[in-house]
């Protein structure tokens, strides 16, 4: 079959490699859609994060490696010791592996397992840039009708964002700052609209982002190479400052923006991978008694997204471009990285 392989940095390779044999308690997916994520482009341009140089601890899974944890697609064979899917089933695919036996795995946070693994970067059976990928049946789950397989590979970034919402503890009436308006960021603003939020703020500095999360129905946006954020969200909040801020741009100035400009007993959450530290004086959190938090991935956060998505809380003509198979590396990454677009999905249909 035909699969994207990482090695390293700079070198993804379409190759053709043997399909993924089915085991106990799993099923094997003929791959429809599969999203490119920003950890993707960063273990292309920048280092490894992900992908296992050395045995994965959990997986035993050393690069090369089936690319791709965004994906969804149609059942082809179930194994044995599987219920509840059968042939033909659409699917979205829950990507993170967990070891089932650390603390966190054992409080039910599995998204903070000390062991992770992911499909896509660390797992023996393909990723979503492969033709067929297996993977174990509860992490699968059925697209409604009249779900397609388009949005269905939305659906990993979407619990990202929703995730973060989440670790906000976000209520209706609260000010809300969304720093950054890539697919997390119009992500977390669709799940704030989504749970009533009507008071958001999104600060972005590219045009094209501007307008994309315009077209989604934001209307309070401010460019930051135009505007001081910190004063304009301070003005648009009576001076008190915002309830909730997303850092999903993870530069310095969305980090620093978002703190300076948060309420007393406000939070922050971060939810970008920041490739840089940032100076920050702790004392800029102790006069307001600041929260800030971290938010990883997801936990037991796809059913909602698949149900806000199902009542059309997600709408993406805006903002998601696919690319075909081939042109995974040539247009898809370098695109992203020159933000000539936000999300592009590898179409995996007509592999030829
Ligand atoms: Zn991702
Ligand atoms: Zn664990």
């Amino acid at each position: 079959m035909k699969a994207a392989r990482y090695h390293g940095v700079r070198d993804i390779r379409l190759e053709e490699i043997s399909e993924p044999v089915t085991g106990s308690g799993q099923v094997k997916i003929r791959v429809h859609f599969n999203g490119i994520c920003g950890s993707d482009l960063h273990e292309y341009f920048h280092a490894p994060m992900m992908s296992p140089m050395t045995p994965h601890p959990l997986t035993g899974v050393t690069v090369p490696v089936v690319l791709g944890h965004e994906f969804s697609g149609e059942v082809v064979e179930v194994g044995p010791a599987v219920a509840g899917l059968s042939v033909g089933d659409k699917v979205a695919v829950e990507p993170t592996v967990n070891c089932r036996r650390c603390a966190a795995c054992l409080a039910g946070s599995y998204n903070l397992c000390r062991e992770i693994a992911a499909v896509g970067y660390s797992w023996p059976g393909g990723g979503g840039l492969g033709e067929y990928a297996v993977v174990d049946a509860d992490h699968c789950y059925q697209l409604p009708a009249g779900m397609s397989t388009r949005e269905g590979a939305l659906i990993e970034p979407l619990a990202v964002a929703l995730h973060a919402v989440r670790r906000g503890e976000v209520q209706a009436d609260h000010a809300v700052a969304v720093h950054g308006a890539g697919p997390i960021g119009i992500g977390v603003f669709l799940t704030l609209r989504a749970y009533g939020v009507d008071n958001i703020t999104v600060i972005e500095p590219s045009a094209a982002r501007r307008a994309a999360i315009e077209a989604v129905g934001a209307t309070d946006i401010i460019d930051p190479t135009a505007s001081d954020v910190v004063a304009e969200l301070r003005e648009r909040t009576d001076g008190a400052g915002v309830a909730r801020s997303f850092d999903t741009g993870g530069a310095p100035a969305t980090f620093l923006n978002a703190v300076r400009s948060t309420a007393a007993r406000g939070r922050v959450v971060v939810v970008a991978v920041h490739q840089r530290p940032v100076e920050f004086n702790p004392t800029e959190i102790l006069f307001g008694e600041c929260e800030i938090v971290g938010s990883i991935a997801y936990c037991h956060d796809y059913p909602e997204v698949i149900d806000l998505m199902a009542r059309g809380a997600f709408p993406y003509d805006s903002w998601v471009q696919t690319v075909p198979f081939e042109d995974v590396v040539t247009v898809g990454m370098e695109a992203l990285r020159n933000q000539t677009a936000i999300k592009i999905l590898v179409d995996m249909t007509n592999l030829s």
